[in-house]
């Protein structure tokens, strides 16, 4: 049987404020209307910004919101064997090459005009190994490693997404695994091989990831996985349209509990979504219309 599944995917590196909520809200949303599962995943790729505190705070403002989870939660931090396995896979197809450039290399390498700021130029795509050799080499007397490159067989890349219909953008090289002295998996491979792993087939997240999006479907395509249906959606942002941070003043959950009911909260949520008057999720699943969302972004005030 062929299992439906939705998911909610935080990166644990601070607690969940408004506009995480919102998108995870969303997410959820999306999964119970259409009968699916609804997964957690903690994003715990990156080893310098997520503590497991962090998470812990996380899950347990998801719950205190009222959301819902099926099975056990992900942890990205445990996974890095599914990851080395697609990236042996990906080796053995000829798919993999090392790549020594320092990000300040790879910011003033010329490249053709019509590509996007900060891709891959390709600079190591076509070194000799007596190149690689020297250049690793180099590298590892500065204690640092080479990271792993994607070798690209594709320009562009189509996705098509419930809001944003079809989109296209380039493919570059993009990094699976990072260099340096820390050697962390790259978001883009984790995230395809654990939607992969986890039969995700509906991805609603905010749309500041919908330009990575083609990249990942691209490498999911590589591992013989199919592309989730993809749901990007507005973010909440600042009065100076930036995505919405602490900064911001008390945005997070704890910060609002401090002064209201989780009721209000909820209310604020259903009326951000054009549901004013609305303070359960039982009531909100309800009225909930996918094609009614506001597609601007959101100001917080
Ligand atoms: N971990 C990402 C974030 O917190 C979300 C990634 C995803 O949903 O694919 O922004």
């Amino acid at each position: 049987m062929t299992e439906h599944a939705g998911r909610y995917a935080p990166s644990p590196s601070g607690d969940l404020h408004f506009g995480n909520l919102r998108t995870g809200l969303i997410a959820w949303l999306f999964a119970r209307q259409s009968g699916r599962k609804f997964l957690l995943r903690v994003e715990d790729v990156d080893t310098q910004r997520s503590t497991i505190d962090s998470a812990h705070r996380q899950i347990d403002d998801l719950l205190t919101l009222g959301l819902t989870f099926d099975g056990d939660i992900l942890y990205q931090s445990e996974r890095s064997h599914a990851y080395q396995r697609a990236l042996d896979l990906l080796t053995s197809h000829g798919h993999v090459y090392e790549c020594y450039c320092s990000r300040r290399e790879i910011q003033e390498a010329p490249r053709a005009a019509h590509h996007v700021p900060g891709s891959y130029p390709g600079t190591c795509r076509e070194l000799s190994d007596a190149e690689r050799d020297e250049r690793r080499e180099a590298l590892a007397r500065e204690g640092r490693s080479p990271a792993l490159r994607l070798r690209s067989e594709v320009d562009t890349f189509t996705i098509r997404d419930f809001y944003h219909g079809d989109y296209t953008t380039e493919i570059d090289d993009f990094v699976l695994r990072r260099g340096g002295q820390n050697t962390d998996w790259a978001y883009n491979l984790a995230v395809v091989v654990d939607d992969g792993f986890q039969h995700i087939d509906q991805v609603v997240r905010g749309d500041d990831l919908l330009p990575s999006t083609p990249r990942q479907a691209y490498l999911a395509s590589l591992l013989g996985l199919s592309a989730p249906e993809y749901v990007h959606v507005p973010l909440v942002v600042n009065q100076a349209g930036q995505r919405l941070a602490k900064r911001d003043g008390a945005v997070t959950l704890r910060e609002m509990l401090l002064h209201e009911p989780v009721h209000h909260i909820i209310e604020k949520l259903a009326a951000s979504l054009g549901y004013p008057g609305v303070s359960t999720l039982k009531k909100l699943l309800e009225v909930f219309r996918p094609e009614d969302l506001p597609r601007e972004p959101l100001v917080w005030r």
